[in-house]
């Protein structure tokens, strides 16, 4: 009986933001592998629902982007995100709706470190790959300084 108030203590002090997240199509169900990516990723994720289109010329922009977030709830990704893989656009799209959200010490932390580009771009970026690896950068998509230095921002990104 001790182990089973053990395990249940254990299942208390889970992050709540398991499952806090949820997305779905635009007819309201389950938008996969989205949900998947979001369940699993080892950051902490944005609250509420949010629509994922898979058309990106409701971004609105001149050339249509791999991906866009919206801040009225929604997210769209390109049917072919290349360079970029899926689950690296959708994670940034996704990091764009967590600082969306966010304490903005974080994202004012992004601009005072990374001065010389958009820091929210390089905010949803970091995200995208904290969210997949938050001890390693992934060589052939990262700019890092150093691992301790990627490390770090993963930490800011969680703290
Ligand atoms: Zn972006």
């Amino acid at each position: 009986m001790r182990y089973l108030v053990a395990a249940i203590a254990v299942l208390a002090l889970a992050p709540s933001s398991a499952g806090a997240v949820e997305l779905v199509n635009p007819d309201g169900s389950r938008a996969e592998p989205y949900q998947t990516w979001a369940n699993s990723a080892r950051v902490p994720l944005p609250a509420g629902r949010f629509v994922v289109h898979r058309d990106t010329s409701i971004c609105g922009y001149a050339v249509d982007p791999s991906g866009c977030a919206h801040p009225d709830g929604w997210i769209a990704i390109a049917r072919d995100t290349y360079p970029m893989e899926p689950r690296h656009t959708f994670l940034h799209e996704l990091g764009h709706h967590f600082i969306f959200q966010g304490p903005e010490w974080k994202r004012a932390w992004f601009k005072t470190v990374f001065p010389d580009t958009y820091g929210d771009e390089r905010f949803a970026n970091v995200y995208a790959e904290c969210a997949v690896s938050p001890y390693r950068p992934r060589p052939a998509t990262s700019a890092y300084k150093s691992r301790s230095f990627y490390r770090r921002l993963c930490r800011i990104i969680a703290a």
